[in-house]
């Protein structure tokens, strides 16, 4: 017979909860009421809180414990997917949980977050059980739209404040482990700040036969602009990018003393042979709590296959970079502006320059010395019995930095499931060992939260 949260996972994966595509609203909807349903049989308070975006997924709000006494720990996941099709390259059906011998369930959802929603909702339930006089209120917040970069989050979460309440930390169940061997904490995620260069020359596409050596063409301009973003070690090139850059302090190089990253597994997982910088440590530092630039395509020009002898009239060019503490995302943006006129300048172009924003996100940096990590460190420590590591992320969940300052209080990320596992890709799994592991860890972190100081 089946775990009874295996059995739940079973029916939470089987709605096609995909919030990228709008035809399975529906099913999200059911999402949301199939976990609602769960939280109000296991005892607590829940509703469906409408998205204030009329066109988004809803959310599941809960509660249990006024408690002035006791801390309020709001858990954040989200039930919506990733989009999954067998013929993706799915070994067995993606909304279909299926338990191999190799100690895995796969499913879409199984390890983001569906997995963790059910670790979340079996540990409370098992605490119930043992004591219905819970060690910390409860709050639950549960979104329908993350993988469809959070819409209508910031307003829903705003407008509906006061049915949460007082929150004295945050615990976000959407990370995994650092590696498969080792359980970890999150304590950060880097901003980030998205631009497009727009150059604009003739007034349509142009044939290089006719226009070639006529013309200054768009894209050369632009290719000259964008060799001059960030030079062959890396660094960027804006003035003033790295001014707020936080200095590496000596209890923050410790925290990578603890990590198990190989630098040779690194790019053998990425296909290459040479690193910008070829150590562990400051790869991972790379990777985590330094800046960096990243120029992603091109809009507007030639990009099939074979040859075309076109000479675009228009083309943007999109850049992106990742920000860390205290960089500004706004700021950054307009220092990035004002590099991309001063080069453009000098260029003494006939064509038109614009460069637009198209969106910004903050960066997150949790203090590891908080009551939330000390919590978690210890039950990680109890159960698994092995010494966790802190771990950042180089990608961005701006909703973090949000909820932060929205219900002032800290955050902290609690992995439940392996890096291995797949998030977004064919046959994502969690192993069941990790199922029943992040739940005990969840009691033992809800007690020691209660204790600590
Ligand atoms: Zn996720």
């Amino acid at each position: 017979m089946d775990e009874p949260i295996i059995d739940f996972l079973r029916h939470l994966v089987a709605f096609k909860s995909v919030s990228s595509d709008r035809n399975q609203a529906e099913n999200s909807r059911k999402t949301a009421e199939f976990i609602k349903g769960k939280l109000l049989d296991i005892g607590m308070q829940a509703e469906i809180i409408e998205n204030e975006d009329k066109n988004k997924n809803p959310f599941v709000f809960g509660k249990m414990g006024e408690d002035p006494k006791k801390k309020t720990i709001l858990f954040y996941s989200h039930y919506d997917v990733q989009p999954a099709e067998i013929s993706d390259g799915w070994d067995t059906d993606p909304f279909v949980l299926t338990q191999k011998d190799d100690g895995y369930v796969y499913a879409r959802g199984t390890d983001d977050d569906k997995g963790p929603i059910a670790v979340t909702i079996f540990a409370l339930d098992e605490l119930l059980k043992e004591n219905p006089n819970l060690p910390v209120n409860i709050r639950i917040l549960y979104e329908g739209e993350e993988e469809s970069s959070s819409g209508g989050f910031e307003d829903t979460v705003l407008k509906n404040k006061d049915y949460i309440g007082n929150v004295d930390g945050i615990m976000i169940l959407d990370t995994s482990w650092f590696t498969d061997e080792q359980p970890s904490l999150d304590y950060g995620f880097r901003g980030i700040t998205y631009l497009g260069i727009e150059i604009e020359g003739p007034s349509s596409d142009q044939h290089s036969g006719m226009v070639g050596g006529t013309i200054r063409e768009p894209l050369i301009d632009l290719v000259y602009l964008m060799s001059r973003f960030v030079d062959l070690e890396g660094r960027v090139l804006v003035k003033g990018f790295y001014d707020k850059v936080k200095p590496l302090t000596e209890d923050e190089a410790q925290l990578y003393e603890n990590l198990e990253f190989s630098l040779q597994e690194y790019k053998d997982a990425i296909g290459i042979s040479k690193v910008l910088k070829e150590d562990a440590k400051q790869t991972l530092m790379a990777m985590w709590r330094n800046p960096c630039l990243s120029i992603h395509g091109v809009e507007g020009a030639f990009s099939g296959s074979g040859g075309k002898t076109v000479v675009p009239g228009k083309v943007i060019g999109k850049v992106s970079m990742r920000l860390v503490p205290d960089q500004d995302p706004e700021e950054i943006s307009q220092l990035f502006i004002k590099h991309v006129q001063t080069e453009f300048m000098k260029l003494n172009s006939p064509n038109k320059l614009t460069v637009s924003p198209l969106g910004n996100g903050e960066w997150w940096l949790g203090d590891v010395n908080n009551f939330l990590f000390k919590s978690g460190k210890k039950a990680l420590q109890q159960y698994w019995k092995i010494e966790p590591s802190f771990a950042r992320s180089g990608g961005s969940i701006p909703i973090i930095p949000f909820m932060e300052k929205t219900f002032n209080a800290p955050a902290i990320g609690v992995g439940i499931g392996q890096p291995s596992d797949g998030a977004h890709g064919q046959n994502e799994r969690i192993r069941i060992k990790n199922l029943i592991g992040g739940k005990e860890v969840i009691k033992l972190m809800l007690q020691n939260i209660a204790e600590v100081e």
